[in-house]
């Protein structure tokens, strides 16, 4: 149901593909750089107009939008804003939990079955995956009853420190 794997997300067939976006949706470096890349300019055009129509100030973080894939694998990309460490005290435990929650609930209500999560927030957003791992495997599972449709759940990690993070909170969990 939920699995750890290494590698780029950009290559990942599952149905959605979560993005760790900017509240502009208009792209950025990292995670949300590579999609936007891999998706080609469709991509950026839908987000466009997810912003005129029904975002005009952006997407507040831990909410999450959908829209197609472009010329990526999936079909979906979900794109929710994690917490930028530095602006909460506790680093935004509770955003980084709902970043996760909505993600799944935006899945389902699409009709998804599979998911792929980067490591939300843990690149420029500034969170340890070590910190940041435990939050996001209990926010998937506590998610998991309210989206019965999505039938698997993958993080994928780019690097060996979010990969070993990861790892462990599943293997904990
Ligand atoms: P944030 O702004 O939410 O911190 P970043 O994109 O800066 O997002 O980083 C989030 C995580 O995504 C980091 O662990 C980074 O190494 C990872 N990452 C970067 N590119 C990719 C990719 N192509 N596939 C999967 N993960 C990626």
């Amino acid at each position: 149901m939920i699995d750890v794997v290494r590698g780029d997300i950009t290559a990942i067939s599952a149905d959605a593909i979560v993005n760790a976006a900017q509240s502009s949706l208009l792209g950025g470096g990292g995670v949300d750089g590579a999609i936007h890349a891999a998706a080609g300019p469709s991509l950026v055009a839908e987000c466009h107009e997810v912003r005129r129509r029904d975002l005009p100030d952006g997407l507040p973080p831990g909410e999450a939008v959908v829209t197609g894939a472009g010329d990526l694998p999936a079909r979906f990309v979900i794109h929710t804003v994690g917490p930028k460490f530095w602006e909460y005290s506790d680093g935004g435990v509770h955003v980084l939990a709902r970043s996760h929650a909505s993600s799944m609930a935006a899945a389902h209500a699409v009709g998804a079955t599979s998911v792929a999560f980067p490591a939300i927030s843990c690149g420029v957003y500034g969170w340890d995956p070590v910190n940041a791992a435990p939050i996001a495997m209990r926010a998937v599972r506590e998610s998991l009853p309210q989206a019965p449709g999505v039938r698997a759940v993958t993080f994928v990690l780019f690097n060996d420190e979010a990969f070993d993070a990861f790892r462990q909170a599943l293997d904990g969990g």
